[in-house]
């Protein structure tokens, strides 16, 4: 077999040829598929002068499939292609785009060609080679994808069934994916399921909640013995919470704009329709009651945790309670006494060892973080589809067309592309995923829709001062010494009053706080950021609203301080406060973390450069 073709670049056209469209008398189209994008040029009845819509990123097209039409007479075959593009004001809106394979004399030539076209353009979003000297053909594509989807029908506003079964549901399924869906029933239920999960019927898995539902599946793989093999589980994000601070960097990560709500939601989608994954830094935090748990983005203390906890009876607001949140927190600003301890990013990692004084910092480290690393692009995971569930049958129709349409069956019944991939309507249910340990009814089958405690009883209120579950597995945290023992040499400690301090992984604090812009999923750091008292309420409120745009550092605000390390310590000194991990209130007091450079895995899709978007 020859070696596959050589990377394309942006411009190379992979396929070029001539398509009519749906339905027959319509206007007549070349298309060139190229690695990014698919142009359409329209031939008849005459090229546009200014085409719109002439070029469609592959970064807005979800998927696929070919179809053909019910009448017997007619031997065309018909590819659609879907895609999101974003509408005049901004917001993306589905479009379907469907061409005429009708070249050939035969219906199964011009098969052949509209399923060639349809592989090429799935094995191009998903990061497949395409083959140097072979036919493509559907026999590339490897099986589908397996999913499995946790849907917290709490999260943010209670939106969360609604957006998945509307605009996710429909979107994976066009992509092929396939997929079981878990509505978790209270919290730790998604944290309990993982455990008992037979890791090999999975491709991935996948929360529609904010931010706390991913924390739990995290923390549940690394509660099991064999934890280690369970971290390759790739995890994903579909933003359905009040905060969605991990989906703000996939979004950023994948090159689109930042985006809040719904628009954030198809984004991400999007993204995981094209696979690829990156290694996914995650942080083992000790709390003074020797507990510990693993946590993707932030320890927080101060302003940032009060106002996240303060903030949870306005989760009705969605995102837009942080908004609230910061301005009655500027109202009633406290500041905590506290010292906090690093291990510096550039420090040669010392092994603990008894160590006699208390290492200081001669100055305050108040470094301007250093220019963002260069983007790394990863192998794209590869996927195909067996969907298990219908796809949501879009009439094809045009409305000014005098004469009735052929019906085109999706995949139906013909020999169409629809066992290997391409989304049909009835293939199989994927398989039980769960071991027998957690209870058969724990499954809402996907049809049931929410619970009915989404509409009576609301959202529980916050637990407060509940330890988190306790991880016993997991890596050991090398690089500390027992909570109250000295810190080894290499360690630098700030004392004082603190208005806020925070120990963030990934970019974004929040889906539009971009808290660390140079900060990647995988650079093997958490990224201290403090401020001390003596800071101004309009300063802090600065620093806030700059963050929208990650330029609070420019804010000049002295009292603020950034030191890129890899293990920290945060005693607090004032008795009572308010300390979160990943938005979850845990126990306050000591408390100490590692970063684990890449113990994660993060479904991300393929990186983007800013410029992606048209
Ligand atoms: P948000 O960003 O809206 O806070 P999260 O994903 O952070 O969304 O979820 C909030 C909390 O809800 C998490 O602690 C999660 O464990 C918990 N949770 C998940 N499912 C349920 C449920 N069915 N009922 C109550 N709480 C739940
Ligand atoms: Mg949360």
């Amino acid at each position: 077999m020859a070696p596959p073709l050589p990377p394309p670049t942006d411009s190379t056209p992979l396929l070029h040829g001539e398509f009519g469209s749906y339905p027959a008398h319509g206007p007549r189209f070349a298309l060139t598929l190229m690695p990014q994008a698919l142009h359409i040029q329209r031939l008849r009845p005459k090229p546009e002068a200014r085409p719109r819509g002439g070029l469609v990123p592959l970064a807005e097209v979800s998927g696929c499939c070919t179809l053909r039409s019910c009448s017997p007479s007619d031997s065309a075959a018909y590819l659609s292609i879907y895609t999101y593009p974003r509408g005049r004001r901004g917001g993306r809106r589905r479009a379907t785009r469907t061409f005429r394979a009708d070249g050939a004399a035969t219906y199964e030539e011009n098969r052949a060609e509209a399923q060639r076209w349809a592989t090429a353009l799935t094995c191009l979003l998903r990061g497949l080679p395409l083959p140097g000297d072979r036919e493509i053909t559907p026999e590339l594509l490897p099986r589908a994808p397996r999913l499995l989807l946790f849907v917290n029908p709490f999260g943010g506003r209670g939106l969360a069934w609604q957006w998945c079964k509307n605009h996710v549901l429909p979107m994976i399924s066009e992509a092929g994916l396939s997929f079981n869906l878990i509505h978790t029933e209270r919290q730790n239920h998604a944290r309990e399921l993982v455990q008992g999960l037979s890791l090999r019927e999975w491709d991935g898995i996948v929360t529609l909640s904010g931010d706390g539902l991913l924390y739990e599946v995290l923390n549940g793989l690394l509660d099991r013995p064999d934890w280690e093999e369970a971290m390759k589980m790739p995890v994903g994000i579909l933003p359905c919470g009040s905060g969605n601070a991990l989906a703000g960097a996939v979004n950023q990560h994948g090159g689109f704009e930042q985006a809040l709500g719904l628009d954030l939601l198809l984004n991400c989608s999007l993204l995981l329709c094209h696979s690829g994954r990156r290694p996914l830094d995650l942080l083992s935090v000790t709390l003074a009651s020797g507990t510990r748990c693993f946590s993707f983005l932030a320890v927080a203390w101060g302003f940032v945790s009060d106002v996240d906890i303060q903030s949870e009876r306005f989760r009705a607001l969605g995102s837009a309670r942080f908004t609230l949140g910061t301005v009655l927190g500027l109202a009633t600003l406290h500041t905590y006494h506290g010292r906090f301890s690093y291990l510096p990013a550039d420090v040669e990692s010392a092994s603990p060892g008894p160590n006699p004084g208390l290492p200081r910092a001669k100055s305050e480290l108040t470094l301007a973080p250093g220019p963002a690393p260069p983007l790394a692009h990863s192998p794209l995971h590869r996927s195909v589809s067996d969907l298990p569930l219908p796809l949501p049958q879009y009439p094809l129709v045009s409305p000014g067309s005098p004469e009735p349409l052929p019906i085109l069956s999706l995949n139906g019944g013909g020999p169409e592309v629809a066992g290997e991939w391409g989304g049909a309507g009835d293939a199989p249910l994927s398989p039980d995923p769960l071991l027998p340990s957690p209870p058969r009814e724990a499954l809402s089958p996907m049809a049931k829709g929410p619970p009915e405690m989404l509409t009576s009883s609301g959202f529980p209120p916050p637990t407060l001062d509940v330890p988190v579950a306790n991880s016993t597995c997991g890596p050991p945290d090398h690089l500390l010494p027992p909570l109250g023992s000295p810190l080894p040499p290499g360690w630098v400690t700030l004392e004082g009053d603190f208005v806020l301090i925070l120990a963030i992984s990934p970019s974004h604090l929040g889906a539009d706080m971009v808290a660390v812009p140079h900060a990647r999923f995988d650079d093997g750091l958490v990224h201290l950021c403090w401020v001390r008292s003596g800071v101004s309420r309009a300063t802090l409120l600065r620093i806030f609203l700059a963050m929208e745009r990650g330029s609070h550092f420019d804010v000049g605000c002295p009292q603020m301080g950034y030191a890129a390390a890899r293990a920290f310590r945060l005693e607090p000194l004032t008795p009572r406060g308010v300390l979160t991990v990943d938005g979850e209130q845990v126990e306050y007091g000591p408390l100490q973390a590692q970063i684990h450079p890449g113990l994660g895995t993060l479904l991300t899709g393929p990186p983007g450069e800013p410029t992606r978007e048209p």
